[in-house]
């Protein structure tokens, strides 16, 4: 098996197995390879974990923010060092194309150890002048976090978890999916080689029962996920029973808005890259374009023509722009929503096939309307749904007549417009000719169903931290008594 870890676990700085875990597969996609067996966590490795979670956070937590941020900092230049072999692991591990993982993937989780290398020795407190008295606030770490990952893109939401709970004094218990385990480990691998204390980030495998372990474990301050909102309504409600903070990072059904001013090859082009890269498994994708009446017979002409090029193959050779799904289910489940926006009359444009193994292709459907279930659900594979519109407050309604909030999009040249429209959109990520970019100094996250939280930016201090009030008496206790 060519992507065998060592162990399934990462705990206490070491691999661990515990074979009385249920054994499961990880496959290339590309071709259904077995390139690694695993086991799930059994109670006693959760248990395991978090006990050397608990252990380590204190000492981590008394440590100067510039020596985190020091060891953050090495493990980001040994991420970028090994990029290649990184993206190698995760293009096995998720199908998606080298041309992709080599620059989106690993790179992005290192981007976020510097940007949160950096930001931990700057995080203050405030004085608050009380007349005689005063108070001032401290930062504080939460404790024990518990990130839960989702499979498209492992590596980068295991980093974006593990860099500011770790930045800021906490340990960290990651369970990764169990779609995709194997980037995580390699992570901790580096982490640890980088200075890391052991038991600060550890990594536990297993599906939905392991999940639920963690955010049910009372060492547990803080859980954050990436994952569908059914399983957010799930996670949620289980951390609520403990008084847990939550960050909840997940599905969406985006709106894309082109109106007729647009620069329609540039349009065009984020319609693609918001629908099509990685194989149309991110979670901000623009699935609902929007496009303006006037320019829509030109509009699906370039998209359709640009569609039509795009290279599809093995995942490995860099020459290749799309892989296939994740998994056979994805792919299943893809194809399902092919077949219902055929049967509920929306007219396809290009692709809809599936070529073989667990390939789908990058499909357009036009003529879509508010009411077919493609354009309702999240699919989560490479399907766009094109609808047209006619003005402004119409195109802004239907736009947020949806559950989710996750991300939304503007092309026209008109500024004044672009900012009028995005004030109204309701959305917790906002591109104004621009689509999916989410740099690690921008916070990131939803809203409505989509989410609660922000990952990256200045936000997540928000996230991984808790003030602490100290009111400091100066004068004599005035009692009443
Ligand atoms: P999923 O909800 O099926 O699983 C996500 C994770 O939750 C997995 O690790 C899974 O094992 C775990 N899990 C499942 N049930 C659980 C339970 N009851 N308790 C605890 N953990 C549980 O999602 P997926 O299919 O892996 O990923 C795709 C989804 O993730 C899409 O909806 C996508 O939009 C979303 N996503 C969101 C973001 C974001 O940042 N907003 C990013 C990537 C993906």
């Amino acid at each position: 098996m060519r992507a065998q870890p060592k162990a399934s676990h990462f705990i206490g700085g070491v691999y661990v197995e515990d074979d009385a875990g249920a054994a499961f597969h990880s496959h290339y996609p590309a071709t259904g390879e077995v390139i690694a067996k695993l086991h799930s966590a059994t109670p006693a490795i959760v248990e395991r974990a978090m006990a050397a979670a608990a252990d380590a956070q204190a000492d981590w937590a008394a440590r100067l923010p510039v020596e985190r941020g020091r060891i953050l900092q090495r493990a980001a230049q040994i991420m970028r060092d090994r990029n290649r072999d990184l993206s190698e692991l995760e293009t096995l591990d998720t199908g998606k194309p080298l041309q992709e993982t080599l620059v989106a993937d690993a790179a992005s989780g290192a981007d976020a150890l510097e940007y949160f290398a950096g930001f931990a020795p700057t995080v203050t407190g405030q004085t608050i002048a009380l007349g005689r008295d005063m108070a001032y606030t401290l930062r504080e770490p939460l404790g024990v976090c518990a990130g839960i990952g989702a499979w498209n893109y492992p590596i980068q939401i295991a980093a974006w978890k593990a860099a500011p709970a770790l930045a800021f004094g906490n340990a960290l218990v990651f369970k990764p999916s169990e779609v995709t385990p194997l980037s995580a480990l390699a992570l901790a691998e580096i982490l640890h080689e980088a200075g890391l204390p052991a038991g600060l980030f550890n990594v536990v495998q297993g599906a939905g029962d392991v999940g639920a372990a963690l955010v049910g474990d009372s060492r547990v301050a803080k859980v954050s996920l990436t994952g569908s909102v059914p399983t957010g309504r799930k996670v949620y409600a289980q951390a609520a029973e403990g008084i847990r903070a939550v960050t909840m990072e997940l599905g969406g059904k985006s709106p894309l808005i082109v109106f007729e001013d647009a620069d329609l090859d540039n349009a065009v082009g984020a319609a693609m890259l918001g629908n099509f890269y990685s194989s149309g498994q991110i979670c901000t994708n623009g699935t609902r374009v929007f496009v303006a009446r006037s320019v829509l017979g030109p509009f699906l002409e370039k998209l359709a023509a640009r569609t039509g090029r795009i290279v599809m193959g093995d995942p490995l050779d860099e020459a290749t722009q799309m892989g296939p799904l994740v998994s056979a289910a994805q792919a299943e489940r893809v194809m399902g929503y092919i077949a219902r926006g055929i049967a509920e009359g929306a007219r396809l444009v290009c692709g809809g096939n599936a070529p073989g193994g667990w390939f789908v292709e990058p499909t357009v459907f036009a003529d879509v309307t508010d009411d077919m279930v493609i354009a309702r659900e999240e699919i989560f594979g490479p399907v766009m749904s094109v609808l047209v519109f006619d003005d402004e407050d119409e195109v802004i309604a239907r736009a947020n007549a949806t559950e989710y909030g996750l991300a939304a999009g503007v092309f026209t040249r008109d500024l004044t417009r672009a900012h009028r429209v995005v004030g109204r959109l309701q959305a917790g990520t906002c591109w104004i000719n621009a689509y999916n970019l989410t740099p690690v100094e921008m916070p990131f996250g939803g809203v409505k169903a989509s989410g609660v939280g922000r990952e990256n930016g200045h936000a997540a201090l928000e996230h991984y931290t808790r003030v602490k009030s100290v009111y400091l008496g100066m004068g004599d206790v005035d009692a009443p008594y």
